[in-house]
């Protein structure tokens, strides 16, 4: 098949990777012009495991192709996916500005029958709106519109899009159902066929639910803290329960991102606007945000209240490992709460210290671990990197000031920080000194 997708961000780049990647055309479309250019150099702008090479194999056997000309990608095309950014405004809306813009230039090529698929995350109700759009704009309606929400993790985004759990379609025609069946055909996954509303709610309750998993495991954290409990014995002995699973039951400084924050956020919105108050929703977020300070918190409780001066090493930047990005962190407003408390911060994270730089300034960060924990008062982990795991504590309580660590991500068992020389806090464990 030919398929057009206009919008190479994370997931319009990963999907159009692996779609060429099952033996489909695909060309890839956006309105930045250096972003186009470097991917038409062989430099891929987001780091993702496996893409750059996913995106060398496919380039080369021409299924893959970048482009700025939407005329070139939608002609011939039998597929256009709209995969834009679709970030909240300040009063918790989605801003579809995007996605609108995206639509009008499809329409203005739209010369024969396509299907349009959005798998950008939109509120419920938009589909049907963009639709109207197009209708307007292309001066008929010879097309069909789908919903085909997406539902890949960053960090693991081609595994998730080759083994897909399910694929889900929001159709209004046969044959639209029909095009997505065979594009996903390869895929091998579970279908779930429905209207365009629900689909885009499936997104929407997806994400909501996870995160609410996420904050109800840190709210028995912090009860854990309180009674001689220990979180990561709680999270096994209840995600052995296939009904509860052990999935989103790490305990920690909460979640972040740009899919999670605004989606919970934007499902307030939708219910609000339909005059129902998502209660259970509006409490995981505030469960989140309040979450992240523990780190704080636990710091000053270490080293004896004033953090003024002290030299802070912080590991781990990005929302989570194997991601350089920083939309949404909570290191972020941790890291703002440090430096009013004037302490003196060193940060390490293996990629994301260039991405922090534009959003915190300055920021001083390190090209390694040891440089960050050299002379610190404290070290905190934000983030669960897989290689904090392998770092050597004996050399870490040699070249330290003050031998405290203050595990947001849990990274470290406790039986072994027992067997160190360390004042080791995390969350909704014992305390270590
Ligand atoms: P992104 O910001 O990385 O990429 C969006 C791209 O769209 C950018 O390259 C931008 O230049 C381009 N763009 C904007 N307007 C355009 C236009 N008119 N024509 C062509 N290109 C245009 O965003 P993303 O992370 O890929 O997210 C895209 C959508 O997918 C969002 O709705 C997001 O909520 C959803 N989503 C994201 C993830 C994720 O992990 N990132 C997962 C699931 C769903």
């Amino acid at each position: 098949m030919n398929i057009c997708i206009i919008g190479t961000g994370y997931v319009g780049l990963v999907s159009g990777a692996c779609y060429s990647d099952i033996g489909h055309n695909v060309t890839c479309i956006d309105i930045n012009k250096e972003k186009i250019e470097s991917l038409n150099k062989g430099i891929v702008p987001i780091f993702e495991p496996g893409l750059e090479e996913l995106i060398k194999k496919n380039v080369k056997a021409d299924r893959l192709k970048f482009s700025i000309e939407f005329e070139q990608g939608i002609q011939g095309a039998n597929i256009v996916y709209l995969i834009v950014g679709t970030d909240p405004l300040s009063n918790g809306e989605t801003d579809l500005t995007y996605l609108k813009e995206a639509a009008k230039s499809v329409a203005k090529y739209l010369t024969d029958y396509k299907l349009i698929a959005i798998k950008s995350t939109v509120p419920v109700g938009t589909c049907r709106k963009i639709k109207k759009l197009i209708t307007k704009e292309a001066g008929h309606s010879n097309f069909d519109i789908a919903s085909n929400p997406e539902f890949l993790r960053e960090g693991s985004a081609i595994s998730d899009t080759f083994n897909m759990e399910r694929a889900v379609f929001g159709v209004e025609t046969d044959r639209a159902e029909k095009l997505l069946r065979k594009l996903h055909e390869k895929f091998k996954t579970k279908v779930v066929v429905t209207n365009l509303e629900s689909s885009e709610m499936i997104k929407y309750a997806a994400n909501a639910f996870l995160a609410t998993k996420i904050s109800f495991i840190n709210e028995i954290a912090n009860v854990c803290e309180k009674v001689g409990a220990d979180v990561t014995k709680v999270s096994e002995g209840i995600g052995l329960d296939h009904r509860i699973s052990p999935f989103f039951l790490n305990a920690g400084i909460g979640y972040g991102g740009s899919c999670f924050p605004k989606d919970t956020s934007s499902l307030v919105k939708i219910a609000e606007e339909v005059g129902y108050d998502f209660k259970i929703v509006k409490d995981v977020e505030r469960v989140n945000y309040e979450q992240r300070f523990k780190v704080i918190e636990k710091l000053k409780e270490a080293i004896g209240g004033k953090l003024k001066g002290k030299r802070i090493a912080v590991l781990g930047l990005a929302f989570k490992p194997n991601t350089d990005d920083m939309r949404g962190a909570p290191s972020i407003d941790i890291i703002y709460k440090l430096q009013q408390c004037e302490a003196n911060i060193i940060a390490y994270d293996p990629i994301a210290s260039e991405n922090a730089k534009k959003i915190i300034p300055n920021l001083k960060t390190t090209n390694s671990i040891l440089e960050a924990a050299n002379g610190a008062h404290a070290l905190i982990i934000l983030t669960e990197w897989p290689e904090f795991q392998d770092i050597d504590l004996e050399v870490l309580e040699k070249i330290m000031d003050n031998n405290v660590i203050i595990d947001g991500r849990n990274v470290f068992s406790i039986s072994m920080m027992k067997s160190l020389d360390f004042y080791y806090a995390s969350i909704g464990r014992e305390t270590i000194y």
